[in-house]
């Protein structure tokens, strides 16, 4: 049986690099994608913290990535073999009441699976199931890294952080929060022109990041933080808020400069839980989102890849050979140290 070099969540703590049996056709439905570019993802950081229950010991982990079509199952009708592809986070099988829905995110075959329930992209070969809905056709215009980022990073951004929070042209937008993720909101809430753009988080670099990216204005996470929104907002506070960290202090800091008749979307993985100050919020006409990224808008950010409108390529800071994939998480577990965003896997 050929094998495979494959990064597996052993244990709580550090992941390892272990040899596997390369995966092979289960269902007619199913297709085997040789991997090209992979990336770390913070929900990874989170599974290998133990805060996500779902993921099973000896999983291989990832769930960002692009690859070739290596084989295909004989009801796979989008793809043929050596066809370039992004896949998605997000397994559909385009028929169920949830896909049906536009929620594939609960698809009831589907969901999130890889590098969750089955094994994911950080390994150089992997299956994926329910092919031709998890599939994408990669575009010609935007490098091969930016379409990594429609597995997850900008489909998350752009449904749970800009669509989810309800971003208006000239309303305000404040982004807790300074991560891949974060920083891909502020790419995506600008496709609304917001009248104001806050990006608050603890990281300088990120702060600076952000500016460059097109925050308005750049906010150190810390006690100050709710005065100098209210001073921006004049007292007001925010339109969106996106909580974007996962931690209780982000989630309180959001109820804090929500504005009356603004929009909380929660976008961070959480592994423990918050307060709810539904005492000063009950009155106030606003609405808490949470969502699962359903990859709904993930040929839609591929055209404006296509055409140069989005380019979030940007936000890939460090670059590895697979074989090194225990630097990288390294690199990206002590990111302010590194001053590393998102990390990417070359196979
Ligand atoms: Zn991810
Ligand atoms: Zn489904």
């Amino acid at each position: 049986m050929s094998t495979m070099k494959a990064l597996v969540f052993s244990a709580p703590g550090r992941p390892t690099l272990e040899e596997r049996p390369r995966p092979t056709i289960q269902a007619a439905t199913d297709a085997i994608v040789q991997m090209v570019k992979s990336s770390i993802c913070g929900t990874d950081l989170h599974i290998l913290k133990g805060d996500v229950p779902s993921v099973r010991r000896d999983i291989i982990l990832g769930h960002e990535g692009t690859g070739i079509i290596y084989a295909l199952g004989a009801n796979v009708t989008r793809f043929k073999l050596n066809d370039r592809v992004v896949i998605s986070g997000i397994t559909s099988c385009r028929s169920c009441d949830f896909c049906t829905r536009d929620i594939p995110s609960h698809c009831v075959d589907g969901g999130w699976l890889i590098g969750n329930t089955i094994d994911g992209t950080q390994a150089e070969y992997i299956r994926i199931p329910l092919a031709d809905g998890s599939l994408y056709h990669m575009v010609e215009g935007a490098s091969e890294e930016a379409q990594v980022l429609c597995s997850d990073v900008m489909p998350t951004a752009f449904e749970c952080g800009v669509i989810s929070g309800r971003v208006k042209p000239g309303g305000t937008v404040a982004i807790v929060g300074g991560g891949p993720v974060g920083l891909a909101i502020a790419i995506a809430a600008q496709l609304y022109s917001p009248l104001k753009l806050i990006m608050i988080t603890r990281d300088p670099n990120r702060l600076e990041k952000a500016k460059e990216l097109g925050a308005t204005h750049c906010i150190p996470f810390g006690p100050n933080a709710i005065k100098q929104v209210m001073e921006l907002t004049n007292g007001h506070g925010v339109d969106t808020v996106v909580e974007a960290a996962g931690v209780p202090g982000t989630f309180d800091l959001c109820q804090e400069i929500v504005a009356v008749g603004g929009t909380i979307a929660n976008v961070g993985v959480h592994g423990c839980k918050v307060d709810l100050n539904l005492d000063k919020l009950w009155h106030r006409n606003i609405v808490i989102a949470t969502s699962l990224v359903d990859t709904t808008s993930t040929r839609m950010l591929l055209q404006l890849m296509d055409s140069g409108k989005i380019k979030p390529d940007i936000l890939f800071t460090h670059r590895f050979r697979f074989a090194d994939v225990l630097d990288a998480y390294a690199t990206f577990g002590d990111a302010t140290k590194h001053n590393a965003l998102k990390v990417v896997l070359e196979f």
